[in-house]
């Protein structure tokens, strides 16, 4: 029996690709399809050179649902927060949700402070309404337990955190995109 574990992209379905693991041994990661009109992820784990685990893309992919008009290095830190979601880098994942928030609103004019000054700010100029403003600072405290000590954050918290992370740039963009009246 061969040491390679072939499997195909899961997306594209292109080349053979081959993993091996020589040892005793676990890889977790994320293997990105070579084809650069795919470029699809698939978290996969090998232990002791069985494949455990390979999915067709990451768990949590609510990224590709963001606005069209969101600038690309917002939909990256989101891209970037579900992969620390996979890896179990909790802590991770709520500094990039927070740091996509921060971004999203400069890029809509709030100076930068601040982030709960930032919020406030929003709200005053119109950028957010209540429940939009709800989810920022839901999003900003999630941010916090990420950046204190002995404050903890679970898989599921980080999953929901970006599912509102994404629902609340969303919002800001379709409600800034709209005519003022
Ligand atoms: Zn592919």
């Amino acid at each position: 029996m061969s040491d390679w574990t072939t499997l195909k992209c899961a997306k594209c379905h292109g080349d053979d690709i081959r993993l091996m693991c020589k040892g005793a041994a676990t890889i977790t990661g994320i293997l990105k399809c070579g084809n650069s009109s795919c470029n699809n992820e698939h978290p996969f784990t090998m232990v002791n050179n069985y494949l455990q685990e390979f999915l067709p893309n990451l768990p949590v992919e609510v990224s590709q649902n963001l606005n069209a008009a969101i600038p690309d290095d917002i939909i990256a830190d989101i891209k970037e927060a579900e992969r620390a979601e996979y890896l179990q880098c909790h802590k991770a994942a709520a500094t990039m949700c927070r740091r996509a928030l921060q971004i999203g609103l400069i890029d809509k004019g709030v100076s930068d402070k601040p982030l709960s000054g930032m919020i406030e700010d929003a709200k005053t100029q119109g950028l957010l309404d209540d429940k939009t403003y709800i989810l920022a600072k839901s999003i900003k405290g999630f941010g916090d337990i990420g950046a204190h000590r002995n404050e903890t954050l679970e898989r599921g918290d980080i999953q929901m955190l970006i599912h509102l992370t994404v629902k609340m740039l969303n919002e800001l963009t379709e409600r800034t995109a709209r005519p003022a009246n």
